[in-house]
């Protein structure tokens, strides 16, 4: 039996079909898109966000910028989606302090959205976002439960249960990179509490890792190539990154239990030579049945996993109906 079912609007009967436009707020960069139901980003803009120049300066440009992504798309769209970094509220549509953006309190972006363009609108923390833009559009497609990780200048995420995105009680829920691979370890820049797994894989802490090893002034890239051509002390910071990701990743999947999780951000892109490692490593550890096999694999949407995240949580919000099995 197939039944349809009514799911939670947030925009009181709104919907989406598509094409949606979707915003991302970075720290460093602001950008637009206006992205299709398959996820085809057209259109796509960016510019310096300059956070300390104020919201109401930066939200002017930030939605001057949706203006030009519409004209360059040549398509009406049918909601805005918003990807910020937290804490914000999904609920309200209201970015509360976010930690990147120094000064801005309580901001109702998702109002100030609706009135701009007159469409609705929705935000959402942009781990969240990415995570639902790889389920909805790149690696994730098609599995129900999936894990996304994004390893950059900090570590976030986001978790798919059951082919929806998990928010938590506020919408701030999912801070994967906050998990703990050694208690008494090395203090977190994000968190300030030990050992977690920013504080050993972001980029900034690979870096400082290499610094305390004698690597003077190396960044994250320049140590995976070093270790690529055998350096020791290079070698020996990469390993641990790599045994700290895959530690990570052993605690996320014995909670979830995904089909897959897919690895992003800058980091990410040294592929195998971080995922190889850390997928023998998952394999040997995890818990699971005879036949469990977690995939790990890399993220599929590169610069555009921001616009394409915020506007997959508009089109999974708005969205007019589901249709789900009930056996
Ligand atoms: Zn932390």
């Amino acid at each position: 039996v197939v039944a349809t079912t009514a799911v939670v609007h947030d925009g009181a009967g709104a919907s989406a079909r598509g094409p949606v436009l979707g915003l991302d707020i970075g720290g460093t960069k602001l950008a637009a898109g206006v992205v299709d139901a398959d996820g085809t980003v057209r259109g796509f803009v960016t510019a310096p966000s300059e956070p300390e120049r104020g919201s109401d300066d930066a939200l002017t440009r930030l939605f001057e910028l949706g203006r030009r992504a519409m004209e360059d798309a040549g398509a009406p769209v049918e909601a805005v989606g918003i990807g910020c970094g937290g804490p914000l509220d999904p609920g309200s549509g209201v970015l509360i302090a976010p930690l990147h953006l120094t000064g801005w309190r309580d901001v109702p972006v998702v109002d100030l959205a609706q009135r701009a363009f007159d469409l609705p609108a929705v935000l959402d923390n942009d781990a969240t976002a990415a995570a639902a833009a790889e389920h909805r559009f790149g690696a994730g497609r098609g599995t129900r439960n999936m894990v996304y990780l994004t390893v950059s200048t900090g570590v976030g995420g986001g978790v798919v249960i059951d082919g929806r995105v998990f928010r938590g009680a506020t919408g701030n829920g999912g801070e994967l990179g906050h998990v703990t691979v050694d208690w008494r370890g090395r203090v977190c820049r994000g968190c300030g509490r030990r050992g977690c797994l920013e504080a050993y894989v972001s980029g900034t802490s690979i870096a400082e890792r290499a610094e305390e090893a004698g690597l003077r002034g190396a960044t994250a890239a320049d140590v995976a190539d070093a270790a690529r051509v055998g350096d020791p002390a290079a070698a020996k910071v990469w390993r641990e990154t790599c045994d700290a990701l895959a530690c990570g990743i052993v605690s996320i999947a014995n909670l979830f239990e995904p089909e897959l999780v897919v690895v992003g951000g800058g980091v990410s892109r040294q592929g195998d030579h971080l995922l190889a490692p850390v997928r023998t490593a998952v394999f040997a550890q995890v818990i699971g049945p005879p036949g469990y096999v977690v995939r790990v694999e890399q993220a599929a949407l590169g610069d555009t996993v921001g616009v394409a995240g915020a506007a997959a949580v508009a089109y999974e919000r708005l969205a007019p109906e589901v249709t789900v099995a009930t056996g």
